[in-house]
């Protein structure tokens, strides 16, 4: 079996990014791209249609069409990609040993750009209008012209949806936080600011029963769950807060984790394991962007090399 320099774990723009920059440093490497739920590579953007914030589109791109020129680019140099789900790793030995459903692998140097995905409610209120006014984050969708002076809501009660919903009062001409409790997770200090804002209104203890609208959002129906007393609000934008998983439950034995999932680093991609670099979405739990998760990739590619360089 080969013995591979850097085998990068994930297809999303930190992966496909750390690829662009070590295959062009001559490192030859292999992405194992992974799957998605709906059996897609190319990570989160995928599921997306307009983005607007990454740099040098100024027109704006389709997320699957940005991930596609990702992936070009990377391949352009030498990476070799494979759609395929890593599903044992073993980083207990040198080299590091990784796992697909057919096949072993090993390399001098692993980056984890595993992302994480937005929790969803899995409603069929929520599915039929996903990307069409319900959404997972404001910073990427808050600016969208369809959320333009209009109703906003935001379901969640923790610091994420007080962030979230103080963001888009930039953007909507009133935002309704909907919280299934009357107490709040969110820190005092983010809850009041919320609290304060004139454009911010609460429905609690509240859940989400229904969507409606044409092509796009426009009422939601909400249920006290105290009461049990339904209601219909108007709302072109819902903006889901209710958490994020970071996909390393693969991980949890091998290298050090935060309390809440996400890979612990040194601030520069190294994690606890000399030689296993971590970037993006599954380290990153507070910008979570394309183009901080790009970034990312980058600086762990340059750390994998200098790794590899020390080792000779
Ligand atoms: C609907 C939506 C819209 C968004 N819009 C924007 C936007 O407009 N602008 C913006 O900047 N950001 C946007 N984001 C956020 C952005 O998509 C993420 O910040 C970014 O994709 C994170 O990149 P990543 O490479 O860290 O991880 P991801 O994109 O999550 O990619 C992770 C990759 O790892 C793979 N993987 C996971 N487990 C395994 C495994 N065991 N083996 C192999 N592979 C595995 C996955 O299949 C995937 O390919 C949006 C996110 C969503 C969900």
């Amino acid at each position: 079996m080969d013995i591979r320099d850097v085998i990068i774990i994930g297809s999303g723009p930190s992966g496909y990014t750390a690829a662009t920059y070590a295959s062009r440093a001559n490192l030859k490497p292999l992405v194992l791209g992974g799957f998605m739920e709906g059996g897609q590579s190319g990570g989160q953007l995928m599921t997306t249609t307009e983005v607007e914030n990454f740099p040098g589109f100024p027109e704006g791109i389709q997320g699957p069409e940005l991930m596609q020129k990702l992936r070009q680019q990377a391949e352009r140099f030498g990476t070799d990609v494979l759609d395929k789900d890593v599903i044992k790793v073993d980083f207990s030995s040198r080299p590091f040993r990784l796992w697909t459903d057919e096949e072993e692998y090993s390399a001098r140097a692993v980056i984890i750009s595993t992302g994480s995905a937005a929790k969803r409610l899995k409603t069929e209120a929520e599915e039929r209008f996903w990307n069409k006014g319900i959404s997972a984050c404001a910073t990427c969708d808050g600016a969208l012209p369809i959320f333009r002076t209009k109703p906003i809501a935001v379901i969640g009660g923790g610091d994420t949806a007080m962030e979230e919903a103080l963001y888009l009062t930039r953007f909507g001409s009133q935002v309704t936080i909907i919280h299934r409790r009357n107490e709040f997770r969110a820190s005092s200090i983010m809850l009041e600011r919320a609290k304060r804002h004139p454009k911010i209104q609460w429905k609690t203890p509240c859940a989400l029963e229904n969507t409606f609208g044409n092509t796009l959002l426009e009422r939601i129906e909400i249920k006290n769950v105290s009461t049990e007393r339904t209601e219909q609000i108007p709302a072109n934008g819902l903006f889901l807060a209710i958490g994020h998983d970071p996909n390393t439950s693969l991980f949890r034995d091998q290298i050090d984790l935060d309390q809440a999932g996400y890979i612990a680093t040194d601030g520069h991609t190294r994690t606890s394991v000399p030689g296993v670099f971590a970037a993006g979405d599954c380290v990153d739990h507070i910008y979570r962007q394309a183009i901080t998760a790009a970034g990312q990739g980058c600086m762990a590619a340059i750390q994998a090399g200098r790794y590899l360089e020390s080792l000779e």
